[in-house]
């Protein structure tokens, strides 16, 4: 009997239960400690370019205080990517605001800058005024086109939020995910690139926003002796436990992101030999994607086979994928949003899969996973 793969497990070092050892015998367990301030510092160290990092709870609480930051509030429209996790939309509508979505384009899946500033032009037309931020996705780590969405935002004076939950390591250029806007975001729930069991991070511009951001994810108390409240805040804060994951993680993010790129490399080199199957690739030599999940795109009319039948004979050997994100636009929940299309997150959603890409899965794992898909051609 072979084992279980699965989609992207939690992949822990051995150093994290030195580290939450070390909280728990100075007796840190609460929200705030030494391990937050570390793990802050790793993380801020990591990203460079004069960036501050505020440890939370969630990629979405992270986002959500973004978005208070910048403004956003009922009556204002937000632009959105729409092929992503509704994680990305969803704290805008905590604003009383409203998500306007944008399609993506060919070369990274992500946002399309053309369709971006169609949608910046048209909504100033109808609604007489701006959108008050724009949310770009780094989906499945690949960045979007960071360098031509902002300059788009710069020329219109928006903010941009960069939702890099899923892209921590990935670059342009050089240039880390996180790093491009006003505001960038990153995810340690259990199945991203590194995990602290459940948490986030917001990167900020300086040190003054990260102190304000801070203020807000700890219920807004000001700096009095006793519990005085001139906002709304939220417990959004993580906590030094899970913080303390968070450094052990840290200290082998580079052989984490060094694997996931390998076993996307195992992936590329035989799938891409199918006829009818490609696997997404960074566009160019500029682009760096952590490749958190390597998906797949299946042409069915080629293959003879669409991606629902790969997902199933791949379930039956007790493998787990997961089918492309389900477009925002045609999610219950958004259908009534202002919606920019070009017919790309319909097709990604209609011909890909997503495949296990865990770093802690070993090349006869990762071959498996493959030859399955090859034995199918041969049918
Ligand atoms: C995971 C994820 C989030 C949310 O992060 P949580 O830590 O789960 O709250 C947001 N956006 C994207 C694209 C994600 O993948």
């Amino acid at each position: 009997m072979s084992n279980k793969i699965l989609l992207s497990l939690p992949h822990m070092s051995g150093k994290e239960q030195e580290f939450i050892a070390d909280a728990f015998k100075s007796n840190w367990i609460v929200p705030l400690g030494p391990c937050v301030d570390a793990f802050e510092k790793a993380l801020k160290e990591y990203l460079g370019d004069g960036k501050e990092v505020v440890a939370l709870s969630a990629g979405t609480a992270a986002i959500h205080l973004g978005l208070i930051q910048l403004g956003v509030g009922p009556g204002d429209e937000v632009i959105c990517q729409d092929f992503t996790f509704s994680a990305s939309a969803n704290p805008v509508v905590y604003q009383g605001a409203t998500p306007v979505f944008v399609d993506s384009e060919k070369d990274t899946w992500n946002m399309s800058p053309e369709l971006l500033e169609e949608a910046i032009k048209d909504r100033i037309r109808v609604t007489g005024k701006k959108p008050k931020a724009i949310i770009p996705v780094d989906l499945y780590g690949m960045p979007a086109k960071m360098n031509e969405i902002v300059e788009i935002a710069r020329r219109y004076d928006i903010p941009v939020l960069e939702d890099s939950a899923e892209a921590l390591g990935s670059e342009i250029n050089g240039k880390k995910c996180g790093t491009f806007g006003d505001f960038g975001v990153f995810s340690f729930n259990g199945n991203k690139m590194i995990t602290t069991s459940g948490g986030g991070a917001l990167v900020c511009n300086s040190p003054e926003v990260a102190q304000r951001v801070k203020y807000y994810a700890t219920q807004a108390r000001e700096a009095v002796v006793y519990y005085l409240h001139k906002n709304v805040g939220y417990n959004y804060r993580l906590s030094n436990i899970c913080a303390a994951i968070g450094c052990g993680q840290m200290t082998v993010l580079e052989q984490r992101l060094a694997r996931r790129r390998e076993i996307h490399a195992i992936y590329a080199d035989r799938l891409n030999k199918i006829p009818g199957i490609s696997v997404a690739d960074n566009p160019s030599k500029e682009y760096n994607s952590n490749f958190w999940l390597t998906c797949i795109l299946i042409d069915k009319h080629i293959t003879g086979y669409s991606w629902e039948d790969v997902y199933e004979i791949l379930k039956t050997n007790d493998i787990e994928t997961r089918p492309l994100w389900k477009p925002m636009h045609q999610q219950p929940v958004f259908a009534n949003n202002p919606f920019y299309g070009n017919g790309f997150s319909d097709y990604l959603f209609e011909s890909g899969l997503c495949l296990p890409s865990g770093s802690s899965m070993s090349d006869d794992d990762v071959n498996r996973v493959i030859d399955i898909i090859e034995n199918l051609n041969k049918k």
